[in-house]
C-alpha cells in the first residue's frame, strides 16, 4: 500500500531529490566515484557548495551583506553558538514552545535573558501578542514555527533591536523578508533536506559583535572568507545532507520558488484544517489565527476521546505514517512540509471522513 509520510522531522523529501542522491552515491557528477567517497576539495563538489548557496540567495532574496553558512550540530547547537557570537550582555526571547525554551536555557550561559512573553500557560497553543520588545537588549529571538504545537508566526515582524529567528520548521515554506532579521538559523531536516546540516544566515556587521573570544569552530567568521573557501569549507562539510539540500532546493525553484511553494502549502493546510473544523469527531488544538501551515495538530472532539486509538489504527491501515501527536500535546499531528504531496493530505482527509461515516 502507498504510504503517506507525515513525520515531523526528519521528514518526507521530494522523490526527485532522493533519486538523484541515490545516483550521486553511485557516481558523483560523472566522475565514476561516489559522492561519499570523493574529496570535498574537488571542483565538482565546490560547484555544488556554490550552487547551494546561490539557491538559498535566489529563493529567499538574501542581500549581499548577509553570509549563508552550512554547519554541523543542528539547530540545538545554534542555541548556544548564536549568543556566543552576538550577545554582549542581554537578550530577549519569545517563549512559544519547548524549542524556544531550550534556546533560552543556552543563552543564559552568556548573559541575562528576558523572556518577554510565553504561552506556556496554555501549553503553547497560541502565539503571545501585545508584548513589548525591550530596547536595551542585543537581540530579540523568536521561533517562527512551533513544530510540536502547530503554531506559527506568519509575518516578518518589525523589531527595534536585531531580530533573530529559529526557522527550522518553516524555512522555504513562504517568502521571507530577510532584511528584517539579523540572523536566521535552523536544522535542515524539517523542510530543506535530511538531518546533518544546519543553515545560518547572518548579517555580516553582526560578526564579532559579542566582543567575546571564541573557539575557532564556534566563531561564525571562521566559516566565511578565504580560509573557508568563501563557503563553509573551513573543515569537512556534511557533504551528503548538503547534496540532498541542493537537490531539494532545485525542486523548490522548479516549482516556481517560494511564492508558488506558499500557495501550495496554504492549499494543503486549508484542506486539512477545513476538515478538522467540519468533522464533528475532531478539534484543532492551536489558536485559529496562529495555526501553522507546516504542523497540523488535532485531537478527538470532547466526548469522543475514547475513539483515539481506533482512529490511529484506522489511519495506519490506510497508509498514514507519523501522525501521532507529540507526547506533550497528545492526539494527532500531521506535518505537511513542502515535500508532502497534496495527495497525502487528501488521503488523510478521506480517512477522517470515512471514520466519521463509521461512527454515524
Ligand atoms: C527540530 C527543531 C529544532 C532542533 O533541531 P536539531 O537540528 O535537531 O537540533 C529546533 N527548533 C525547532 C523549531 C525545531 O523544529
Amino acid at each position: 500500500m502507498k504510504k503517506h509520510n507525515f513525520n515531523a522531522g526528519p521528514c518526507v523529501l521530494p522523490r526527485e531529490a532522493v533519486e538523484s542522491a541515490i545516483e550521486a552515491i553511485r557516481d558523483f557528477d560523472g566522475t565514476g566515484i561516489g559522492l561519499l567517497e570523493i574529496s570535498h576539495r574537488t571542483p565538482g563538489w565546490e560547484r555544488v557548495m556554490a550552487e547551494t548557496e546561490q539557491l538559498w540567495r535566489d529563493l529567499l532574496g538574501i542581500p549581499d551583506n548577509y553570509a549563508v553558512l552550512f554547519l554541523g550540530g543542528g539547530a540545538s547547537t545554534q542555541f548556544f553558538e548564536l549568543p556566543a557570537n552576538i550577545m554582549k550582555s542581554k537578550a530577549a526571547y519569545l517563549q512559544t514552545g519547548v524549542w524556544a525554551k531550550k534556546a533560552v536555557k543556552e543563552a543564559k550561559f552568556y548573559g541575562d535573558v528576558e523572556v518577554v512573553a510565553s504561552s506556556e500557560d496554555k501549553n503553547y497553543t497560541y502565539i503571545p501578542k501585545g508584548y513589548k520588545i525591550p530596547t536595551d537588549v542585543d537581540y530579540f529571538h523568536i521561533t517562527t514555527n512551533n513544530t510540536i504545537y502547530g503554531t506559527e508566526i506568519h509575518t516578518d515582524m518589525d523589531s527595534p533591536v536585531t531580530l533573530v529567528a529559529d526557522m527550522s520548521s518553516d524555512i522555504m515554506s513562504r517568502p521571507v523578508d530577510v532584511k528584517k532579521y539579523g540572523v536566521i538559523y535552523g536544522g535542515a531536516q524539517k523542510n530543506v533536506g535530511p538531518a546533518g546540516v544546519t543553515f545560518v544566515i547572518v548579517r555580516k556587521d553582526l560578526l564579532g559583535s559579542s566582543g567575546r573570544k571564541l573557539q575557532t569552530m564556534v566563531d561564525y567568521s571562521t566559516h566565511i572568507g578565504a580560509e573557508a573557501r568563501d563557503n563553509s569549507m573551513f573543515n569537512t562539510p556534511p557533504v551528503f545532507p548538503i547534496f540532498v539540500m541542493h537537490e531539494t532546493l532545485k525542486w523548490v525553484k522548479n516549482l516556481g520558488g517560494l511564492e508558488a511553494m506558499y500557495k501550495i502549502n496554504k492549499k494543503k493546510a486549508d484542506l486539512l484544517y477545513g476538515e478538522i473544523d467540519r468533522n464533528p469527531l475532531f478539534v484543532g488544538t492551536a489558536a485559529k489565527e496562529d495555526r501553522s501551515l507546516m504542523n497540523v495538530c488535532f485531537v478527538m472532539a470532547p466526548g469522543k476521546e475514547a475513539l483515539e486509538a481506533e482512529f490511529m489504527d484506522f489511519a495506519k491501515s490506510q497508509g498514514m505514517v507519523g501522525i501521532k501527536g507529540h507526547r506533550s500535546v497528545g492526539g494527532f499531528r500531521a506535518s505537511i512540509y513542502n515535500a508532502c504531496p497534496i495527495e497525502s493530505v487528501e488521503a488523510l482527509v478521506k480517512c477522517m471522513q470515512e471514520f466519521e461515516q463509521k461512527h454515524k
